[in-house]
C-alpha cells in the first residue's frame, strides 16, 4: 500500500517511529505538561483524510485546529508555493512583492464594507495584537473589552483578551482588558427565554459593562463575530447590530476576530456576512486565508483607522509581514475557493447533510444537550442531565467519559476539534456528502459511550 505523499506503508511506520522518538526528546508542545500527552503523529494527508503513523486513515472532521478551509493537499496551491519559491522565496516588508499586493486585493474584495487595507502578520495571535494596537492608537484610549467565552490567541494581548482558562496562568490583572458575557442561550446568563430576550439583555449588559468602566476610556470591542473555540455560538438576530451601535454611540472601535470563522467556514466568506449591514471597523484573519500551507494572518482596515497612520507612522511590524510563500498560498487559496465554489459548497453541506444529520443524532442520544452551528462549524454539547444541562466534562477540564468518546471516534477512523464538553464538527469547506456521512455515522456509534454516563 502507498500512501498518497508517495511513502509506501512500511517507509511512512519507519518515518513516524522516528519522527515519534525525536519529538519525545526535543519538542516542546502547545498548552501541555510535557510528561503527560502521547502525540500522535501524522505521515500523509489527502482531501478530507489523515494518515497516522500506523497507516491508519482518518477523517479529519478538525481541519487540523480548523484551518484547512480547502483541504490537505489542495493541488493548486500546493504549486502555488513551489512557483512562488523557484521564482522569489522572500523579501523583506517594505518592499513591494507581487504574491503580496495581489493577496491584499484578493483579501480586501472579499471583506465587508471598506475594510481595504491589509496589514499582514504570521498568524492569528499577532493579527489580534495589531488590531488592538491600531485601535488604542486611533482611539488614544486603552482599555479593552472582550467575551468571557472568546479565544483570542497565545501572545500577550491575545490571552489577555480571551476568555478560556487558558488566561487564567497569563493574567496579571493589569493588561486592560475587561471582560463581559455575550448571548448563549444555552447556558443564558441573562434568564432569557427566546433570542430577542437574549440579544436585548445581553446587548443592555454589554453598556452598563461600558458605563461602568468609562465609556471615555474604552479603546476597542473585540468579538468572535462567530465564537469558536468557546463553543460555536451563532449570535442572536440584532445582536452585532447592537455591537456596531454602542461602538458608534462611544466611538469605541469595532474588532472582529474571523480567524477561525472566516473564509468560508461558516458558509460565507466571513461570518460577520450573516448580519447584514454590520461592519467592523478591523477585522482579524488568519487559518483559512490559505488553509495555513505557510503561516499567514492579517488585518483588514478601516478607511478612517488607517488614515490615522498617513502621516504618523504607524509603530508596528514582521520580517516576515506578507511572506511571498504564504500570500502566494493566500491568491491560491482564494481564487480556488472562488472558481471551485468552496463557500458555496460548505453552505450547502452545512444545510442539507451536517445540519440535518447532527439533529437527528441529537433525537437517539441522551448525552446531546444541543447541536448548533452553521456551515462547516458545529458544536456537539454533551451533557450528563439534559435536564439540568450539567456537562459532561466541567469548565476548562475534561472527563473519562469525553476521553472515552474521543477515543471511540478515533478507533472508528474520525478526528474531532474537542473543547471541554464538546465535540466540535468543523471539517474541510471541500466535504463532500459522502465524507460528512460516514464521519457523523461514526459519531452516531461513539456517542453510545457518552449516552452511558448520562443519569
Ligand atoms: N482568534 C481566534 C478566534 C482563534 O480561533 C485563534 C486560534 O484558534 C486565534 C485568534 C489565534 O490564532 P493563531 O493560533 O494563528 O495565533
Amino acid at each position: 500500500m502507498t500512501l498518497p505523499n508517495g511513502l509506501t506503508a512500511e517507509d511512512a511506520r519507519r518515518a513516524a517511529s522516528r519522527a515519534y522518538e525525536l519529538d519525545r526528546r526535543h519538542v516542546f508542545h502547545s498548552w501541555s505538561a510535557q510528561a503527560r500527552i502521547d502525540p500522535m503523529t501524522i505521515t500523509a494527508a489527502q482531501g478530507c483524510y489523515v494518515w497516522d503513523g500506523d497507516g491508519n486513515r482518518l477523517l479529519d472532521f478538525s481541519s487540523q485546529l480548523v484551518n484547512t478551509n480547502i483541504g490537505h493537499q489542495h493541488p493548486k496551491v500546493v504549486a502555488a508555493v513551489r512557483e512562488q519559491a523557484a521564482k522569489l522565496c522572500t523579501v523583506a516588508p517594505q518592499y513591494v512583492n507581487d504574491a503580496r499586493s495581489e493577496a491584499a486585493r484578493l483579501i480586501a474584495e472579499r471583506t465587508p464594507g471598506e475594510l481595504n487595507k491589509i496589514f499582514f502578520t504570521n498568524g492569528g495571535a499577532e493579527a489580534v495584537e495589531h488590531a488592538v494596537r491600531m485601535a488604542r492608537l486611533h482611539t488614544g484610549r486603552h482599555k479593552v473589552l472582550a467575551r468571557y467565552r472568546s479565544y483570542h490567541g497565545g501572545t500577550e494581548t491575545a490571552i489577555n483578551l480571551t476568555g478560556d482558562p487558558r488566561r487564567w496562568p497569563n493574567d496579571h490583572g493589569n493588561s486592560g482588558v475587561v471582560h463581559f458575557f455575550g448571548p448563549f442561550r444555552y447556558r443564558s446568563q441573562f434568564y432569557a427565554s427566546d433570542d430577542t430576550e437574549e440579544s436585548a439583555r445581553a446587548l443592555a449588559h454589554l453598556e452598563q459593562t461600558i458605563a461602568f468602566e468609562g465609556p471615555g476610556t474604552i479603546a476597542a470591542i473585540v468579538l468572535e463575530s462567530v465564537p469558536g473555540t468557546a463553543g460555536i455560538m451563532v449570535p442572536p438576530p440584532g445582536y452585532l447590530a447592537g455591537v456596531r451601535e454602542i461602538c458608534d454611540k462611544y466611538g469605541i472601535v469595532f474588532i472582529a476576530d474571523e480567524v477561525m470563522s472566516g473564509f468560508g467556514r461558516t458558509g460565507k466568506w466571513f461570518a460577520i456576512d450573516h448580519f447584514e449591514g454590520v461592519t467592523p471597523d478591523l477585522l482579524t484573519f488568519a487559518k483559512g486565508v490559505n488553509s495555513g500551507y505557510v503561516p499567514l494572518g492579517g488585518v483588514a482596515i478601516s478607511p478612517a483607522i488607517a488614515a490615522s497612520f498617513d502621516d504618523r507612522p504607524y509603530p508596528g511590524g514582521l520580517t516576515y509581514s506578507g511572506h511571498p510563500l504564504a500570500t502566494a498560498a493566500a491568491v491560491a487559496t482564494l481564487t480556488a475557493m472562488r472558481d471551485e465554489g468552496i463557500v458555496e459548497n460548505a453552505a450547502d453541506i452545512g444545510a442539507r447533510v451536517l445540519g440535518p444529520g447532527l439533529h437527528e443524532l441529537a433525537e437517539r442520544h441522551p448525552s446531546i444537550g444541543e447541536v448548533r452551528g452553521t456551515g462547516v462549524f458545529w458544536a456537539l454539547e454533551l451533557v450528563r442531565d439534559r435536564t439540568t444541562r450539567e456537562p459532561l466534562a466541567p469548565y476548562g477540564d475534561t472527563s473519562p467519559a469525553m476521553t472515552e468518546v474521543v477515543a471511540a471516534c478515533r478507533a472508528a477512523g474520525l478526528l474531532l476539534f474537542v473543547n471541554f464538553n464538546r465535540l466540535h464538527v468543523v471539517p474541510p469547506c471541500i466535504i463532500n456528502e459522502a465524507e460528512a456521512k460516514e464521519g457523523v455515522a461514526i459519531l452516531d456509534q461513539a456517542l453510545t459511550v457518552a449516552d452511558r454516563y448520562t443519569v
